[in-house]
């Protein structure tokens, strides 16, 4: 089986493994563009591992109720994992020593089905329990790497800036598929965005971060003419919000 990968808008995806575990990245199924998302909570029947990069809103989104409904553990740095049990409420047995990790460094999870590596990101990582709350520290911001085995390697940015380090991340993973901010305004918009691309070479790209809002003005159309500028050989994969691919392995 190929593993399948589902956008659901923002951040947000699931990933189902060729061993049939099921991820959810980021999860905000609730989000404006994704009409169907409460019904989608509801039929989540199992999920192994929610991960989040940050303490936001827009990324922390249903993870809660997600991981209390599915017992699902929670994948997440060492401050953040604190924060989203603490602050917001995870079930805190689901959010152990196994699934808790830093930069730098990788977990083995599933029965060694995937690991996960955290790297950095440029961004904040506050967690608000409500949006008039000051918020509690969620540690650094990071992005994901996701190496499943006999499946793609699949890199998600989280939200961030451009920084050189990214080059970094392709030294010790090859990419087979990179997540992107594209959306300005809160991350990295198109034209630093294909800088990104240009530094982490994936075989493949797909922009997330855009259109949620209308704040958020980066498009796919914009993000391939920067990375034709640039020369930069890599398939664009546009999904459409709640669509799935099958991904062949690396
Ligand atoms: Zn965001």
């Amino acid at each position: 089986m190929d593993t399948q990968l589902t956008w659901y808008g923002q951040s947000a995806f699931k990933i189902e493994t060729p061993g049939g575990k099921v991820l959810l990245v980021d999860p905000w199924l609730t989000n404006p563009v994704f009409e169907r998302g409460t019904d989608e909570i509801d039929a989540l029947k199992r999920v192994d591992l929610v991960l989040v990069t940050h303490g936001h809103s827009d990324h922390v989104g249903n993870a809660v109720e997600i991981g209390k409904k599915t017992r699902a553990k929670l994948v997440a740095t060492f401050d953040l994992s604190a924060a989203i049990v603490t602050a917001l409420g995870y079930p805190g047995e689901l959010a152990d020593v196994e699934t808790t990790g830093h930069m730098g460094g990788t977990l083995t999870l599933l029965g060694g089905e995937i690991t996960v590596t955290f790297v950095p990101a440029w961004h904040g990582s506050g967690v608000s329990k409500e949006e008039t709350a000051p918020s509690v520290y969620g540690g650094n911001p990071s992005g994901l790497v996701i190496a499943i085995r006999g499946g793609p390697t699949i890199y998600h940015t989280g939200d961030t800036d451009l920084f050189s380090d990214m080059a970094l991340v392709s030294r010790f993973h090859k990419i087979d598929i990179m997540l992107v901010c594209i959306g300005d305004h809160f991350t990295m918009g198109p034209v630093r965005a294909s800088e990104a691309v240009k530094l982490v070479r994936p075989r493949e790209v797909i922009p997330m971060h855009y259109g949620t809002f209308p704040v958020l003005t980066g498009t796919p159309e914009a993000f391939e003419a920067e990375l034709t500028k640039r020369k930069i050989r890599v398939q664009v994969r546009v999904m459409k919000v709640g669509e799935t691919l099958a991904l062949s392995e690396g």
